[in-house]
């Protein structure tokens, strides 16, 4: 079962390296056939093996011979492994299809947003509507609005943040996608909840933030993949964080 999983994980990942490669270009995803980027030949089925046709052909072109980029590699194998992770932590049933959903967000905008500075819209929405069949199903439709509520006042507070941080660091402090993706980080997680994984995110983010301003001198950095890095450690020991809060407040 586990090696399924990390397989099926493996698969998915290949995928969610296309769309979050090609998405950004507005290149198509489903119609453009994959091909070299150096002999631009076409790739056949056994080059397009998930893990395996990158280790058989040594990491290089089978036309050409070029030397192929390991970012696909990598990016699957780390979307195995998050799926893998997902099983371990969960039994099959509503937290671990969420925890998928969560895996795989976390990827695609690692991708997409350490390539491009970009987070994209359509698996904010696709994952948008999977979460809210997923507590229809498993739930009730109170549950949803509640949670819909709570993704609202979530990305209200990271609007607030927007508007605090341009008016201090005289520039844009967020992107767009950072404020969308929050409300799904507020329907999954619940405000309060939410809330200290937002917490969480700028304490992952800032030795990369300083690294980024010491070493390039620039202070723009994807924050997306933070984002995405601090929806899943919460989401994955939820009752925890849950403990903490409760700790917190009646301290
Ligand atoms: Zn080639």
């Amino acid at each position: 079962m586990g090696i399924l999983i990390f397989y099926l994980g493996a698969i998915m990942g290949s995928f969610y390296n296309v769309i979050g490669t090609r998405l950004p270009k507005k290149e198509k995803v489903l119609i453009t056939r994959s091909h070299c980027d150096n002999c631009g030949k076409d790739l056949k089925w056994y080059n397009l093996i998930p893990i395996f046709s990158y280790l058989f052909q040594n990491g290089k072109c089978s036309f050409c011979k070029e030397k192929i980029s390991s970012d696909h590699f990598w990016v699957e194998i780390g979307t195995g492994f998050l799926f893998l992770l997902t099983l371990i932590y969960f039994p099959i049933g509503y937290e671990f299809f969420i925890g998928l959903i969560v895996s795989s967000l976390l990827i695609i905008i690692f991708v997409s947003d350490f390539k491009y500075m970009i987070i994209l819209d359509s698996p904010l929405i696709i994952s948008t509507i999977l979460i809210v069949i997923l507590k229809i199903i498993y739930y009730s439709s109170q549950n949803v609005l509640y949670s819909l509520i709570s993704g609202i006042a979530l990305t209200l507070v990271m609007i607030l943040v927007y508007i605090l941080g341009n008016f201090a660091f005289k520039k844009e402090s967020l992107g767009g996608g950072d404020i969308k993706f929050t409300f799904i980080i507020g329907l999954i997680l619940g405000f309060k909840v939410g809330l200290a994984a937002l917490i969480l995110s700028v304490f992952l983010a800032l030795p990369y933030a300083i690294a980024t301003l010491e070493l390039k001198k620039n202070s723009e950095f994807p924050y997306g993949p933070f984002l995405a890095g601090a929806l899943l450690i919460v989401f994955f020991h939820y009752d925890k964080f849950v403990l903490l809060i409760d700790f917190l407040f009646n301290f």
